[in-house]
């Protein structure tokens, strides 16, 4: 369901301004000019529906910030805009407990506000987990990371955290108290990376000790930031904020270099990570089929290039539908590799002949041509030469598939 955002704000060109760029995320803008018109279309909607509020801070009916307490009180995720900023009005706003605020400045700001609305989706899949021996410490960070829609999950001492960390995949970070009874902070630190990578976990340690070059040990010792107590809510979401990305960017860097550009299929050496990783767990039987597209160039002379592409991306979508419990890649150019582990080679077999004859029962269009596309197929389940060795056989099997006449599976 699409997710709504309350706007309450006066200025007309503001709010088509913010309409805009909340339509264009892909939200609901829910628009109201006053705080009046606000409280009587939120008391008619649930809301789990809205991802947030953007509330000006001054308004008619609410000339100093009584949207804004509105907004809290009603549990939303509350993004302020202000006309002026002057430092007294920043500080009232900043003892709120507000997601950020946005001081109308220039245009700059209205792409602020979009990034922040992306980030309050995202981060609602994302856990963060805090590790402080001080029970108000500890829930002083996580009603402000919750504030920020992230999922939180915390813990007294480093044992119990490293426990909280194995049992729940979905955790990103950790914010690392130094000062623990037991293990250390830096000792915990040290100890977690020794299974998660940097890449895997962002680590930010936090201590009230400013005097012992502890921010340089807590990063020597694994950390990838620091923050000193007390800290104030805007430092704190900003170094919050910067790891999460910093997570981000590795991930679509990964998946970048893992994929394959025009079906989004794993690539060609991302299979062979997978098939070595899975082949390490020493799996009972394993079976390797080539699936190479039949007469592929008389798609790209009769219909175009776009259309051999189109075609591609099709058989990629069908690829990724029967091969799901398996893995599947684009090998190169019209060939698609997959392997199958812990299941007989009848069953693998039996999924090959179904996937091959869905493809010729299909029937593509391509602006308005329609396109009959079949595959030729090689599938082996002899394993004594490693994976080269099966890719060798299934390929002489698909040899004779052309030989044969095309649109069939040979195999041992
Ligand atoms: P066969 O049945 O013997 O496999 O015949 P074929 O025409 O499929 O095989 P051939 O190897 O002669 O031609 C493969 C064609 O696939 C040639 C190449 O231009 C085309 N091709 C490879 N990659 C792409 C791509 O990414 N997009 C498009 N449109 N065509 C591609
Ligand atoms: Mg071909
Ligand atoms: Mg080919």
């Amino acid at each position: 369901m699409q997710q709504k955002v309350l706007i309450i704000e006066d200025t007309p060109a503001s709010m088509s301004v913010m309409r805009k760029l909340i339509t264009k995320a892909g939200l609901k803008p829910i628009c109201t000019s006053s705080l009046f018109e606000a409280k009587h279309i939120f008391a008619e909607s649930a809301p789990e529906e809205y991802l947030c509020a953007v509330v000006n801070y001054s308004l008619p009916d609410a000339p100093s910030g009584q949207a804004i307490d509105f907004s809290i009180e009603s549990f939303l995720p509350t993004i302020v805009i202000t006309d002026s900023l002057d430092d007294e009005t920043r500080i009232i706003i900043l003892k709120k407990n507000i997601v950020d605020y946005i001081p109308k400045e220039n245009a700059q700001v209205y792409q602020y506000l979009t990034r922040l609305l992306a980030r309050l989706d995202k981060n609602k899949k994302i856990g963060v987990l805090v590790v402080d021996d001080s029970r108000v410490h500890r829930s002083a960070m996580t009603s402000l990371l919750r504030r920020h829609n992230f999922i939180t999950f915390e813990a007294p001492e480093a044992e119990s955290g490293i426990k909280v960390l194995h049992s729940n995949s979905n955790i990103k970070l950790a914010i690392i108290d130094e000062n623990m009874p037991g293990m250390s902070g830096l000792q915990m630190i040290s100890e977690l990376r020794k299974t998660y990578s940097e890449e895997d976990l962002g680590i930010i340690g936090i201590s009230a000790d400013t005097n012992s070059g502890l921010s340089a040990r807590f990063i020597k010792s694994g950390a990838n930031d620091y923050l000193y107590k007390p800290y104030n809510h805007e430092e704190f979401f900003c170094r919050i904020m910067q790891n999460v990305e910093r997570l981000e960017n590795i991930e679509t860097i990964r998946r970048v270099a893992n994929s394959d550009y025009l079906t989004g299929l794993p690539n060609r050496r991302h299979f062979f990570t997978r098939v070595e990783a899975i082949q390490k767990t020493q799996p009972k039987e394993q079976s390797l089929a080539i699936i190479d597209i039949d007469h592929f160039k008389n798609i790209n002379d009769t219909y175009g290039h776009d259309c051999g592409d189109y075609s591609l991306k099709q058989l990629a979508k069908l690829v990724a539908e029967y091969f799901s419990d398996y893995t599947a890649a684009r090998f190169g150019g019209e060939e698609f590799c997959v392997y199958f582990s812990n299941i007989p080679h009848t069953e693998a077999l039996q999924v090959m002949e179904k996937f091959r004859l869905a493809l010729e029962q299909k029937q593509l269009v391509f602006e308005k041509q329609k396109i009959n596309c079949t595959v030729s197929i090689g599938l082996t389940s002899i394993t004594k030469g490693g994976v080269n060795g099966m890719i060798r056989i299934a390929d002489n099997h698909l040899y004779s598939a052309k030989n044969n006449g095309r649109n069939q599976v040979v195999t041992d």
